[in-house]
C-alpha cells in the first residue's frame, strides 16, 4: 500500500516538476517512455541523435567537405548541445535601471518601479489593509473582490498619490 502511494506519488512529481535549466525538449533532450534523454548534435551540421555513436557514424560517413575530418581524433564534447540560458524578459534589465518613476507604498515608505512588484508587497505586507480598503462605488459588492483586485485598486491609488496616471 505504501509502496503504491509511493510510486504515485514519484509519477506525480515528474509530471509537476519543471526540467532542469539545461533541459530543452526537442533541443537538448527528448522524452523518451517518459524518460529525459541528452541530444547529442554533429558539430558540422544539424544532425542530432540521442546515441553519440550516432552521431560519430555520421560523421565517419557523410561525405561532403565539412565533415572530412579525423573523427577518431575528435573532442567528444563538441557533440554537446550549448544550453542558452531562458532569460526572463523582466529580470534582463535590472529595476535600477528601468527608466520608470517610483511609486511609493500607500502604508509604508517601501517604494517600487514595476506595478506588479507593488502589488505584490500589497499582499504580502498589507493584506489587512487591502481587506478593509473602501472600494468607492462598489461598496454593495466589495466584500466578494479578490485580494489580487484590491491590490491591483491600491497600486492604482499609489500611482495617484505619485502623480502618475
Ligand atoms: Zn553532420
Ligand atoms: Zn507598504
Amino acid at each position: 500500500m505504501t509502496k503504491t502511494y509511493r510510486n504515485i506519488a514519484g509519477s506525480l512529481k515528474n509530471k509537476i516538476d519543471s526540467p532542469p535549466e539545461d533541459v530543452v525538449l526537442g533541443i537538448t533532450h527528448l522524452r523518451i517512455n517518459g524518460e529525459l534523454v541528452r541530444l547529442y548534435k554533429c558539430p558540422f551540421c544539424l544532425f542530432k541523435n540521442i546515441h553519440e555513436d550516432e552521431i560519430t557514424h555520421h560523421i565517419r560517413y557523410k561525405d561532403n567537405a565539412e565533415h572530412d575530418v579525423d573523427v577518431d581524433k575528435l573532442d567528444k564534447t563538441l557533440y554537446n548541445i550549448p544550453v542558452v540560458k531562458k532569460q526572463s524578459r523582466y529580470t534582463y534589465v535590472k529595476k535600477e535601471d528601468l527608466p520608470l518613476p517610483s511609486i511609493r507604498c500607500i502604508w509604508c515608505p517601501y517604494e517600487d518601479k514595476v506595478v506588479r512588484d507593488l502589488e505584490w508587497h500589497f499582499l504580502e505586507k498589507h493584506k489587512d489593509r487591502l481587506y478593509q480598503m473602501k472600494l468607492r462605488g462598489y461598496s454593495h459588492i466589495h466584500p466578494y473582490y479578490t485580494m489580487e483586485y484590491r491590490a491591483e485598486k491600491a497600486a492604482n491609488l499609489a500611482k495617484r498619490k505619485c502623480g502618475i496616471v
